[in-house]
């Protein structure tokens, strides 16, 4: 029998829980979160690897809602991070709607009725008017195809899926991959790591870290007063927004930032072999700029070889490099990140209008109409879908505008009675046409670099090449002319018997 709600929402990150918060403040209760795991957290949950934190200030890392006057760092801590969206979760009244222990596999349009049909790896199933996808654009991890993994015998794992129960102490460790997970990883374990090797095809460019401890005064402060802690909020917000002219605006100003990225290799490196190993041959901004005061640092310790020859296989206990050189190592870390650009589909199976497979309309690069609606799939909503990663500041900003988005959209269809809501193919066309000319002028397509916010054949299907302030205010209202919309009364009436709302079976929310 399937359970019935008016609205599911998949995943209980930043994007699941913010919508939550949001349908019980408009009143709507009949809605549930599917949830994979046995806790809430996301990205927060699943990345606990040693010395993972946010790259982004925490004062705006975070709802505008629910500001914390209470971060102990300037950029905080995954636990830290984990700890207040559990809050939000308990605070606003969320918890209860979510059905932990819940993996989807597939979600099934019915245009005769209406509604989406949710089925779980245990073959239970849910159906729903309305689906939102709130399950992040780096949640799959990807692992490289490298030869050899068959044969290799030791213990091997994701940064994003982290096994506590192998003591790193004395170990020889490899560690593929020097993009952001891996510069906070390296660091945390190098003191216990007998010996370390970082396999890096592409140096990142890294920045200094402003991090700091928010110390006891001030933390009393932005709670006594709160207007103090909006403003430090607010002046981060356009310290970081202000810098977006560098990547899509007047690219050239990149190189003031290079200099400065140059200067710290030089100060932090002092082996002339070391630092021409570390230094990018792209433009700066091109990937994603990673902060880090003891990366470099890092790299210079005796335990550490940086390796660049490239992998060619693994052997029982070794990694072979092309140049032939067998290094023996007792565990891998892939630092390697997640499946986005060719496989930006969702993590599971979509079919919408006339069984039509979302990942065979992705097939050359996802795209949908401001990352939140696909033609062809009424009623699904997705929350930072194509197109809306950022490259300069933090991405709750975006989750959030989704999550007004989709409420104003919410609204729209209960206060005009619609079943149903389709964004025109013409206007996603449209959109998107527009979208991929102005990102063909940004650093991130002429910065002479491959980055995980392409596709393989280098279409940009990750960032948004504007401002927040644009993209919050061309999605606050839902604008029905854009979509084609089916009248409630319009929606063949079959009896169901197992539709009542799930409120009533579950008998919690
Ligand atoms: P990533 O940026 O995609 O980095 C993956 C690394 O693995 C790259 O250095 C890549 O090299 C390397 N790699 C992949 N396949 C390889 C192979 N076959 N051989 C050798 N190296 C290989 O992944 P990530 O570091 O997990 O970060 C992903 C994103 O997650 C970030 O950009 C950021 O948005 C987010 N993140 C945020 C934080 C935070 O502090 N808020 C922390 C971690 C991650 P190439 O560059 O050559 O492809």
């Amino acid at each position: 029998m399937d359970t019935n709600y008016e609205i599911l929402i998949i995943g209980t990150g930043f994007s699941g829980i913010g919508m939550g918060v949001k349908l019980r403040e408009m009143g709507i209760h009949d809605f549930a979160i599917l949830e994979q795991a046995d806790e809430v957290g996301g990205t927060w949950r699943d990345n606990d690897y040693p010395g993972a934190a946010c790259d982004v200030q925490s004062l705006l890392y975070s709802f505008s809602f629910d500001q914390n006057p209470r971060w102990s760092r300037m950029f905080a801590e995954q636990k830290e991070i984990l700890e207040y969206l559990k809050g939000v979760a308990d605070r606003y009244g969320v918890r209860p709607h979510i059905r932990f222990g819940c993996k989807v596999t597939g979600a099934r349009w019915n245009d005769r009725r209406g509604q989406w049909k949710i089925e779980l790896e245990d073959g239970r199933t849910f159906t729903s008017k309305v689906l939102i996808a709130g399950s992040g654009g780096l949640s799959r991890p990807a692992f490289p195809v490298i030869p050899g993994q068959d044969v290799y015998r030791g213990p091997a794992f994701h940064t994003a899926r982290w096994d506590h129960s192998f003591d790193l102490t004395n170990k020889s460790v490899a560690v593929i991959g020097t993009g952001a997970s891996a510069i906070q990883v390296v660091p945390a374990i190098v003191p216990k790591v007998g010996q370390l090797k970082l396999f890096q095809r592409t140096p990142a460019w890294v920045m200094p870290k402003p991090d700091r401890e928010i110390g006891r005064f001030e933390q009393r402060m932005y709670a006594a007063m709160p207007f103090t802690l909006h403003a430090a909020r607010a002046s981060i917000y356009w310290m970081l927004e202000s810098r977006l002219i560098g990547f899509v605006g007047k690219p050239a100003l990149m190189e003031y930032a290079k200099k400065d990225a140059l200067a710290f290799i030089h100060k932090e490196i002092q082996d002339p072999e070391l630092r021409v190993k570390v230094t990018p041959d792209y433009a700066f901004g091109c990937k994603r700029v990673l902060l880090s005061n003891d990366y470099y640092a890092a790299l210079t310790r005796d335990n550490v070889e940086v390796v660049t020859d490239g992998i060619e296989r693994l052997g029982e206990r070794s990694v072979v490099t092309r140049d032939g050189v067998e290094r023996p190592v007792d565990a891998i870390v892939y630092a390697t990140g997640f499946q986005v650009g060719d496989f930006s589909a969702a993590p599971f199976e979509i079919t919408g209008r006339d069984g039509i497979d979302l990942r065979e309309v992705w097939r050359d690069g996802a795209e949908a109409y401001f990352g939140a609606s696909i033609a062809g799939f009424p009623n699904l909503f997705l929350i930072t879908g194509p197109n809306t990663g950022l490259g300069h500041t933090s991405m709750v900003l975006m989750i959030e505008a989704h999550i007004q988005y989709v409420s104003s959209a919410i609204r729209t269809m209960r206060e005009k009675q619609l079943a149903t809501v389709d964004v025109r193919k013409d206007v996603q066309d449209a959109f998107n046409r527009r979208l991929h000319a102005r990102l063909s002028r940004t650093i991130w397509a002429t910065g002479g670099c491959k980055s995980w916010y392409q596709t393989s054949a280098g279409k940009i299907v990750a960032l948004w090449p504007g401002s927040t302030v644009t993209f919050r205010k061309r999605t606050e209202q839902f604008d029905l002319s854009k979509y084609e919309a089916t009248a409630a009364s319009a929606i063949a009436e079959a009896p169901q018997p197992a539709e009542a709302p799930a409120s009533e079976i579950a008998g919690s929310v």
